[in-house]
């Protein structure tokens, strides 16, 4: 795991860096190298990416607005696979091997999606996202985290 990984880690909810810590670590261990390339997102953040593919160029890349994303309180991270330092969009073998990781730690995997598949995510599961926004609203971060139930 390189240094932006660690740092992105560290700044979402400590099971969810421990879980995938694990995933990274199980996979280094068969050979594969895989990255955080996304962690928190704030709200402004996630305003500003709900708008690729709609006000501004580029692909759509998310359904969510500000508040609307898991990303946006700590509870996903987008993973990818790396090759001598680079990520590997394409690599459809590599995100399965991801989401299967995800499945056996109790994580759930974007790439299982019936509507808007997105391999690279994985997040906690627990409270949706309404349910965080109600408590964000009332305490911040540290309520939405203090929500989520311990993983069995
Ligand atoms: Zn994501």
């Amino acid at each position: 795991m390189n240094t932006a990984s660690q740092n992105r880690l560290n700044r979402v909810h400590p099971e969810l860096a421990r879980r995938v810590t694990l995933l990274i670590q199980a996979l280094a261990n068969k050979g594969y190298t895989i990255e955080v390339v996304q962690g928190l997102r704030t709200f402004a953040e996630q305003d500003e990416l709900f708008k690729q593919g709609r006000s501004k160029p580029g692909q759509i890349v998310t359904r969510a607005r500000g508040g609307q994303s898991n990303h946006n309180y700590g509870l996903a991270v987008d993973l990818c696979p790396f090759v001598n330092g680079k990520p590997q969009w394409n690599d459809n073998p590599g995100f399965i091997r991801i989401g299967v990781e995800a499945a056996r730690l109790g994580l759930e995997w974007g790439g299982s999606w019936k509507k808007f598949i997105d391999k690279p995510h994985v997040q906690m599961p627990g409270p949706t996202v309404a349910q965080c926004l109600g408590y964000y609203n009332h305490g911040g971060l540290d309520k939405v985290w203090a929500k989520v139930p311990p993983i069995v």
